[in-house]
């Protein structure tokens, strides 16, 4: 086990270090000097908090961004194994004809998009999607139904009970997403054998209603408490480049970590433009607001899944991995994503082998996230600055 470095020692080698790679001391201040004190504590966690203030995740948050996804690669390798992702596959198992009116989604009634509703796909063919996405690795089924809520929908929790239970015999985790639920419908789910409950946030609570009108933050907020309560974890992240500010992205962190415990999972979406949506015409969202979301997501949420969803077709391979070091560990993978184009399994399973990742075994991760880490991989964010400091010398 390696002892952590006093900090006035840890400032002075990170110091000295800046002065041997540049060979002139820095002018302005010391490297430690610019690192935040929030980012300084929060790196040499040992258990996630549920505590954050807001400006502890705006000070994280705003890090220079080499010293964040450094700090968040050692957080990722304290809670984490950094090679192992997990594998996801996403299914629409109801498509279109939704009465929401999410400003950014396909599926919504009111928006003129030309996508076709569709009834409920049958039990059978979803689990032969199911089969057919662990045949290629995926662990994770997850299923989406574009509905506002399950009321009413007795036929309908029914036949997803069913496919839960056909996909977790087939020994994969299972996941749906089926708009709002209430405390009885999240006991029958748990009751199938559901592992977690998908239910985004999207983001901050004070630019929600610039995005959505028709339920509110609290609604939203309601139903992660059933799903919590079932037993179900929790996954529930946003969606980058709606239009929103950075401080409703660490407005959104700061909800999402300050929940009761931690979602298991948290999504990071980066939109993706649908014509004919009010979102249509938006620009994708700068690659390094998405980097720096998902490293303070990884800090401020140590041992949760952060899971690069929507919008990763749109990245290069070294942006994904570069999210995959500041601790992003888990993609969907396959066919479709919902109504979009997704990377697929070939695709990934060639970048993963070339980059040091392999898939995430089933249930690897099932304990809770306040659980203490199954396997600590680094002491503390000081030693792993000084174990970089010395391989620099
Ligand atoms: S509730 Fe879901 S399916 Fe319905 S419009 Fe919103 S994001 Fe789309």
């Amino acid at each position: 086990m390696s002892l952590p470095l006093p900090r006035p020692l840890f400032r002075a080698v990170l110091s000295r270090s800046y002065g041997t790679v540049q060979g002139t001391p820095p002018a302005a201040a010391s490297l430690a000097s610019r690192i935040p004190p929030a980012l300084q504590e929060a790196t040499a966690a040992t258990a996630p908090r549920t505590n954050w203030t807001r400006d502890e995740i705006k000070q994280i948050y705003e890090s220079p961004l080499n010293q964040l996804t450094y700090a968040a690669a050692a957080v990722h390798r304290r809670f984490h194994d950094p090679s192992a992702i997990q594998m996801c596959t996403l299914m629409n198992i109801k498509t279109g004809g939704c009465s929401e009116d999410c400003s950014y989604c396909a599926q919504s009634s009111r928006h003129n998009t030309g996508l076709k509703a569709t009834k409920m796909s049958p039990v059978d063919e979803v689990l032969e999607k199911a089969r057919m996405a662990k045949k290629n690795g995926s662990t994770r089924f997850c299923m989406g139904a574009a509905w506002r809520d399950m009321r009413g929908r007795k036929t309908s929790l029914k036949n997803v009970k069913q496919m839960v239970s056909g996909i977790r015999d087939m020994g994969m985790e299972v996941c749906v997403t089926l708009g709002m639920i209430d405390q009885n419908q999240a006991k029958e789910l748990k009751e199938a054998g559901l592992t977690a409950y998908n239910h985004n946030l999207d983001t901050s609570r004070e630019f929600y209603p610039s995005i959505i009108t028709t339920r509110s933050y609290d609604e939203r907020l309601q139903t992660l408490s059933h799903v919590r309560d079932a037993g179900i974890n929790v996954c529930s992240g946003g969606i980058l480049g709606l239009g929103e500010s950075d401080s409703d992205r660490v407005g959104l962190l700061y909800t999402v970590s300050n929940l009761p415990s931690h979602p298991e999972s948290f999504p990071v979406n980066a939109l993706v433009p649908i014509p004919g949506t009010p979102l249509g015409n938006r620009k994708m969202i700068p690659f390094d607001k998405i980097l720096r979301t998902v490293a303070t997501a990884r800090i401020v949420m140590p041992a949760t899944i952060v899971r690069l969803a929507a919008g990763r077709i749109s990245m290069s391979e070294e942006q994904q991995i570069q999210c995959f070091m500041a601790g992003a560990n888990a993609v969907f993978t396959g066919e479709k994503m919902l109504t979009t184009d997704c990377n697929g399994w070939d695709e990934d399973r060639e970048m993963f082998e070339k980059w040091g990742f392999y898939p995430m075994k089933s249930f690897e991760r099932e304990q809770t996230p306040d659980a203490p880490p199954a396997q600590p991989k680094v002491e503390n964010v000081e030693t792993a600055a000084a174990a970089q400091v010395a391989a620099s010398a």
